[in-house]
């Protein structure tokens, strides 16, 4: 692998590669050394990607979990949970955790591995200095809303009686939601929605052909966040939603699992609020107004 201006040496440690590149590249900061350490070190780069890929995944996915089991099972925030009668037990975690590592490894494993070729087909770039912090936010801000998009019409189509049946009853198993089950779902379902995930940003590098892995990275990490504290089924006064009243949240998810209708959106209200498929007590009041002006009307 060419790391700035000099070749690595394939042999060695990886911390004999990391020293090696900090030679030779001062200008480098220590998070791009790093990287550029693993690919130089791992001599395969589809590898270095995919358990790179897999072990971010694991990580972030149990690691931001954790303080949900925590928070549930110490009963910390019993004042905040939206379903105040359904905290769930550390049995019913631990089945939906066994549920979702299985299906980790056999659905997610394989697919983690195709990733590096697609990416590379399609442009991403793997290399280094890392992208600028601007650049970064700006792609991230458009994936979550084309990822977004891609979720509520994917979703509403799985709520649709026999692809609900074939494929979307299995996440609605939990009708109170917690941060574990954000990924309790049929490998199908996981496929069609991580396909919004994944093809989004795929999307944006083959129309601009600039996008960097590390961005991608981000932005999965950031996705990810938002699954697991929608279906953590807490609301509390300084939940994101406050601040910004676009942002879907805990409170907008939890009554999708409750009601098993409307509120198909990943992140954000707006198409929800656009084609009518809100349920908060404020669109219900706004239904039955307008039903009630319709039949005066029609009087
Ligand atoms: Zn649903
Ligand atoms: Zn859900």
């Amino acid at each position: 692998m060419q790391v700035g201006n000099s070749t690595v040496l394939s042999s060695g440690t990886y911390w004999g590669q990391f020293e090696e590149i900090s030679k030779y590249n001062t200008q480098l900061n220590v998070a791009e050394r790093l990287w550029a350490a693993w690919y130089a070190w791992m001599q395969n780069d589809v590898l270095a990607t995919g358990i790179m890929s897999f072990v971010m995944h694991e990580a972030v996915y149990f690691g931001r979990s954790l303080p949900w089991i925590f928070i549930d099972t110490l009963g910390l925030f019993n004042r905040y949970k939206i379903q105040g009668n359904k905290i769930p037990s550390l049995r019913e975690q631990w089945d939906c955790a066994k549920f979702v590592l299985l299906s980790h490894f056999t659905v997610e494993l394989p697919q983690i591995w195709l990733f590096h070729p697609m990416a590379q087909f399609c442009g991403l770039s793997t290399s280094i200095p890392f992208p600028t912090l601007w650049t970064m936010a700006y792609q991230i801000a458009v994936f979550f809303v084309m990822e977004d998009t891609w979720h509520y019409f994917s979703h509403r189509a799985l709520h649709w009686g026999p692809l609900y049946k074939a494929i979307h009853k299995i996440h609605h198993q939990y009708s109170a939601p917690f941060g574990l089950a954000a990924e309790y779902a049929s490998p199908i379902e996981v496929m069609i929605l991580g396909f919004g995930t994944v093809g989004c940003p795929i999307l944006w590098c083959a129309v601009t052909g600039d996008l960097h892995i590390l961005t991608m990275y981000i932005w999965i990490v950031l996705r990810l966040f938002q699954a697991i504290d929608a279906h953590s089924g807490y609301e509390f006064p300084w939940s994101l939603h406050h601040f910004l009243p676009f942002w879907a949240g805990a409170d907008h998810h939890d009554l999708h699992h409750e009601k098993f209708i409307g509120n198909y959106a990943s992140s954000f209200r707006w198409w929800d609020y656009v084609l009518d498929t809100e349920y908060t007590p404020d669109a219900l009041k706004r239904r039955r107004e307008n039903k009630a002006k319709v039949s005066n009307k029609a009087q």
